[in-house]
């Protein structure tokens, strides 16, 4: 992640605690009036730590229910689709085998996998970024792969769900042919439809 922008403030009342919390665009660190500007750098970038380590384990809220996963997708397709992925139905569904999640382009239909709920929540977007993708693209094609790396954590995001594939026992992502782990099946109606 690109490096944020940062407001150091000194504080006379403060004696030893550090604090930090985002403004925006901006992480504002707070720190002792007498604290060295060695000091300073030190708890800076340590803060700047802190605060990314509790955000990437932060979990959804889209875990919560179907709506809230449906609002999800809508926010995700405006930010990184141009609004143009539009689902007609999106809802958690108990834990398949080898998958994540599927995608019934023809129904507009996105089911997600109840093992992403425990995920962080830049995980479970990538899988939503991901699926939404397919309701524009089928398959896993250049123009498939142009599109979800719009989304930026994308590869940061599969590697996560490879070693929690693999740390887990589970036999998700593990097909050598497929790198990312998503499989294209066909459809009894002979549809390619997608399933990660
Ligand atoms: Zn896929």
């Amino acid at each position: 992640m690109a490096e944020p922008r940062v407001e150091v403030r000194r504080s006379r009342r403060r004696r030893r605690t550090v604090s930090a919390y985002r403004e925006g665009d901006t992480v504002v660190v707070l720190i002792p009036a007498r604290m060295t500007r060695a000091e300073e750098e030190h708890w800076v970038a340590e803060m700047l730590r802190r605060l990314d380590r509790s955000e990437s384990r932060r979990r959804s809220p889209a875990r919560t229910s179907d709506a809230a996963l449906l609002l999800r997708c809508r926010e995700l397709s405006g930010r990184y689709l141009d609004g143009r992925a539009v689902p007609l139905g999106v809802r958690w569904v108990p834990p398949m085998r080898t998958r994540w999640a599927s995608c019934t382009p023809s129904e507009r239909t996105i089911r997600v996998s109840d093992r992403l709920r425990e995920v962080p929540a830049w995980v479970l977007d990538y899988v939503l970024v991901h699926e939404l993708t397919h309701l524009l693209v089928p398959g896993h094609g250049p123009d498939f792969w142009e599109l979800v790396r719009r989304y930026p954590r994308a590869e940061r995001a599969i590697g996560f769900l490879e070693g929690l594939s693999a740390a887990a026992g589970w036999n998700i992502g593990a097909d050598p042919e497929d790198a990312d782990g998503v499989r294209d099946e066909v459809a009894e109606n002979g549809e390619a439809a997608c399933d990660d």
